[in-house]
């Protein structure tokens, strides 16, 4: 029975979005058990004196890619799965030293990653994996480049992004070969995207039956469906299909916002990876039509923010970063500091997240009988953002489901 106290803490409190100090958390084996404040007597368990700094949940990251290794779809699907793997252990190793002990894979990662950190042969985040992306014939997710003849493998496999589904029937196989193979949600793309070389980025894709069908499997498997969507017309007819979350969005109105707000549906931005690939895009051998299609969101993304915020839509972090640039995962919360305050964009990568994901309770939270996902912070996140940043420098304590990571308090 292994007991540690945090004592001395300033507890960002994740539900209110406040801080309160003089804060003492307990955690047993892998969970808190207590959460007191004041002057208080621990008997029998390891005292670490977090000395004023700020104590939080564990962060979450509700959109990655953890097996995008390389910023090359086409060439990524070529990689043997193995290699991929091998590559994925320093993204998901990196994504842990910056405080994120929780993740969303959007596509991607298969069961085995997830078993693979379970089992302590990579130190990375707790996995949520969606498998692989569900898409139309010249979705988001079809990356055969235009005239490309060969079907595209429709095969489970690590860093497979799509697997390409037509028709009703289809794409209820498609969402119960997810979920077969582990999946805890499902990806779906319900409209244009950057990094495909064909489609729109203000199309729509997948017809409202096929959109329902996978809503429908989904919810058959008690989970739920995050779809990628730009356009106002994509949002709203994924949310009327019964899509939980809206991935990116970046081109959403006042109209599509309600439209969600009404739903009961999640926004999951991604400024960080429109930042990074607009550094980096060109140097990456994109084609122009990438290129602009790139332009033309990143525009709009902190606008998006703006009205969502403004209509009340709850809004979890998500950063979507692919191969080196994973190291501006953080970029994501001064990023958004643009948009809404600081402490929404801590409660989006905290409490709301963990909502989302139907972790409320477990997660995201610091409270009796959540997980004991801790990190510690080197002063006031809530006055300055960037102490997320410099890859965790700012971050003394980083512990998982009561497991240190680090511990630089003694
Ligand atoms: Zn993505």
């Amino acid at each position: 029975m292994a007991r540690i106290a945090f004592t001395q803490a300033v507890l960002f409190d994740s539900v209110a979005g406040v801080l309160r100090p003089h804060a003492t958390v307990v955690v047993q084996d892998e969970l808190i058990v207590d959460v007191l404040f004041g002057d208080v007597r621990i008997d029998d368990a390891r005292i670490v004196d977090v000395g004023g700094r700020t104590l939080m949940p564990g962060l979450i990251d509700a959109h990655v890619h953890v097996t995008s290794t390389v910023p090359d779809f086409m060439k990524l699907g070529m990689m043997p799965a193995s290699l991929i793997a091998a590559q994925s252990k320093d993204i998901v190793e990196g994504m842990l030293a910056r405080g994120f002990t929780t993740v969303r894979d959007a596509a991607g990662a298969d069961h085995g990653l997830v078993q693979a950190i379970e089992q302590g042969y990579f130190q990375g985040p707790r996995l949520f994996i969606a498998g692989q992306a569900i898409s139309q014939t010249g979705g988001h997710g079809d990356t055969r480049p235009i005239g490309v003849k060969t079907m595209m493998c429709t095969c489970a496999g690590l860093g497979m992004l799509g697997t390409i589904a037509d028709g009703v029937g289809e794409v209820r196989r498609a969402a119960r070969e997810q979920i077969r193979n582990g999946a805890h949600q499902i990806k779906v793309m319900a409209g244009g995207g950057v990094s495909s070389p064909t489609d729109p980025i203000d199309g729509t894709q997948y017809s409202l039956e096929e959109l329902r069908a996978v809503c429908e499997e989904a919810d058959a498997a008690n989970t739920y469906v995050m779809a990628h969507a730009y356009s106002p017309k994509a949002i709203i007819r994924a949310v009327q299909s019964g899509v939980k979350s809206i991935e990116h969005g970046n081109l959403l109105d006042e109209a599509a916002a309600r439209e969600m707000r009404r739903q009961g549906a999640w926004y999951v931005p991604t400024l960080a990876t429109y930042d990074s690939l607009a550094r980096e895009g060109a140097s990456l051998g994109w084609p122009q039509a990438m290129l602009d299609k790139l332009d033309r969101v990143k525009a709009r993304g902190l606008e998006a923010i703006r009205i969502a915020h403004a209509e009340g839509v709850p809004i979890a972090f998500g950063t979507d970063l692919l191969g080196t640039m994973h190291d501006d995962q953080s970029n994501e919360f001064t990023l958004r500091a643009q948009a809404m305050g600081a402490a929404a964009i801590l409660q989006g990568a905290t409490s709301i997240a963990a909502r989302m994901m139907g972790q409320e309770g477990r997660l995201g939270v610091v409270a009796p009988g959540a997980i004991a996902d801790l990190i510690v912070v080197d002063g006031d996140p809530l006055a300055d953002l960037s102490l997320l940043q410099q890859q965790g420098a700012h971050l003394p304590v980083i512990m998982k489901a009561g497991r240190w990571v680090r511990n630089r308090l003694g």
